[in-house]
């Protein structure tokens, strides 16, 4: 080998001789710069790495994309930066080599940190090509790298990337319900790109995610929908009215509420309300309103079904059997008799009359209708027996002063009142017993004949419950 000749690169090759064969890569003929490069590729020795990153800024292409390839091939962190700032080479064919270095091999690459490194390179340059490579890396196994693929997404800002993330953000609230653990760092960077990425433009993506099989990624796509609130949702999102999961349902409700929309009287307009729970409103979308009515009413708490069935009834609907349903529609009306005859399966109904009707008159009824269904209650009247009566009397035949004669002989006979103690009544405005006055000239509410309300555990109100005037609020 004469002394000074070019290198025989084959020969180092075989010899594995990485020095000679880094030596020979600042040989000035550019194709044996060229053969070096490539016969270090597949010998990944680290030493190489430093001088293969200095032919990055070779004057022959050809030279650069050698460096890349071998680079490409030895992989790792110490790569990751003088590759992606090959993907920028004046060069095509070179940034070509970079693209598949950085995007196959660095993104797959064995190394955690060069994947990060690689990930996060790609959203700092906003490499928009990279947006497929980075929605894979969404699903990588390192939730660094998950992390750092969603906030390149973001800075990249390409909508493509819309429906994606929200399946990331789904699957993590799916993990979170079905094994109480979920990755809080990729939620809050899906979450805030989403903020970034659901502008006008996502609407498209948006409306093609509320298509999907999963029910939680459907509702994200509601939700953000109607964030982006213009009038062009308003069709997606009454279309998720009808949608078989009924969180989705509600999102589409409160989307279409947020933004405005007015429910048409029909069966999309019944959905509407049925979704946003306001069941009173059902009746206002007609006929179609009365089977999600009825399907609703077994899932739902007393007084929501005192709403159903309100709505029922402005709806003309008329109950076929003696069941829950039926005693609620009666005793909405009044009906106590039909009450009596569903029996047991009447109570939930009075007691929601009992606990919540406005008019304290039906308040009355429903517990005199529960005693006689051998259900006496304690509350809201502490002595029903005595409204009965004072309601009898002021309800009766005869003059103000001859019921007021009447009344203050019952609470006399009762105990309620002390004549010799000098007590006299004070008179709610519509006749009834409402307090009574003493020596002290205090006044005290005549609690055993009124109606009560506790409202914490120190404040109870009194209702008049003749007119529902109410009394007197003390502490006790
Ligand atoms: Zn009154």
């Amino acid at each position: 080998m004469p002394l000074f000749g070019p290198p025989n690169i084959a020969q180092l090759e075989a010899k594995r001789d990485t020095q000679g064969l880094i030596k020979a890569l600042g040989f000035k003929d550019a194709a044996i710069r060229m053969a070096a490069a490539d016969a270090l590729a597949p010998l990944k020795d680290p030493m190489a790495v430093e001088p293969l990153v200095g032919l990055l800024g070779d004057e022959h292409p050809g030279v650069r994309r050698a460096a890349v390839a071998a680079l490409s091939a030895r992989g790792g962190f110490r790569v990751v930066e003088p590759l992606v700032s090959a993907l920028e080479d004046r060069d095509p064919e070179v940034r070509a080599t970079a693209r598949t270095a950085v995007y196959r091999r660095l993104m797959t690459d064995p190394d955690q940190d060069a994947r990060r490194a690689a990930t996060a390179a790609l959203g700092r340059i906003r490499a928009g090509d990279a947006v497929e490579t980075l929605i894979k890396a969404t699903i990588d196994a390192d939730e660094g790298v998950r992390v750092a693929a969603i906030k390149s997404l973001e800075a990249i800002g390409d909508v493509q990337a819309v429906v994606p993330l929200i399946i990331v953000l789904a699957h993590e609230q799916i993990r979170q319900r079905s094994t109480g653990r979920s990755s809080l760092a990729v939620e809050r960077a899906a979450s805030r790109a989403l903020d970034t990425l659901c502008v006008a433009g996502a609407i498209g993506p948006l409306q093609s995610a509320l298509g999907h099989d999963e029910a939680d990624v459907r509702d994200i796509a509601a939700r953000r929908l109607s964030r982006v609130g213009s009038a062009e949702v308003a069709g997606s999102l009454a279309a998720a009215l009808h949608d078989k999961d009924p969180g989705v349902r509600r999102s589409a409700a409160r989307g279409l509420a947020e933004i405005g929309w007015q429910p048409p009287a029909n069966l999309t307009g019944a959905q509407y309300w049925v979704a946003l729970r306001e069941w009173r409103r059902c009746a206002e979308s007609g006929s179609a309103a009365i089977p999600l009515l009825l399907a609703a009413y077994d899932g739902v708490d007393a007084p929501e079904r005192a709403d159903i069935v309100a709505a029922l009834v402005r709806l003309h609907w008329k109950p076929e059997a003696a069941n829950a349903t039926a005693a609620h529609y009666w005793a909405a009306q009044g009906h106590w008799d039909k009450c009596i005859e569903i029996g047991e399966p009447a109570v939930e109904a009075l007691e929601s009359i009992l606990r919540a009707a406005p008019r304290w008159r039906d308040r009355v009824a429903a517990a005199a209708t529960l005693a006689t269904l051998n259900r006496p209650v304690s509350a809201p009247f502490a002595r029903l027996d005595l409204v009965q009566r004072a309601l009898a009397i002021l309800d009766g035949e005869g003059t103000g002063d001859e019921k007021r004669g009447l009344l203050e002989a019952l609470l006399t006979d009762e105990h309620q009142l002390h004549a010799d103690a000098n007590e006299s009544v004070e008179w709610c405005a519509c006749g009834y017993p409402a307090s009574k006055v003493g020596n002290d000239e205090l006044r005290v509410p005549l609690a055993d004949l009124l109606g009560f309300e506790q409202s914490s555990s120190s404040v109870t109100t009194y209702y008049c419950p003749s007119c529902d005037t109410r009394r007197e609020t003390v502490a006790t």
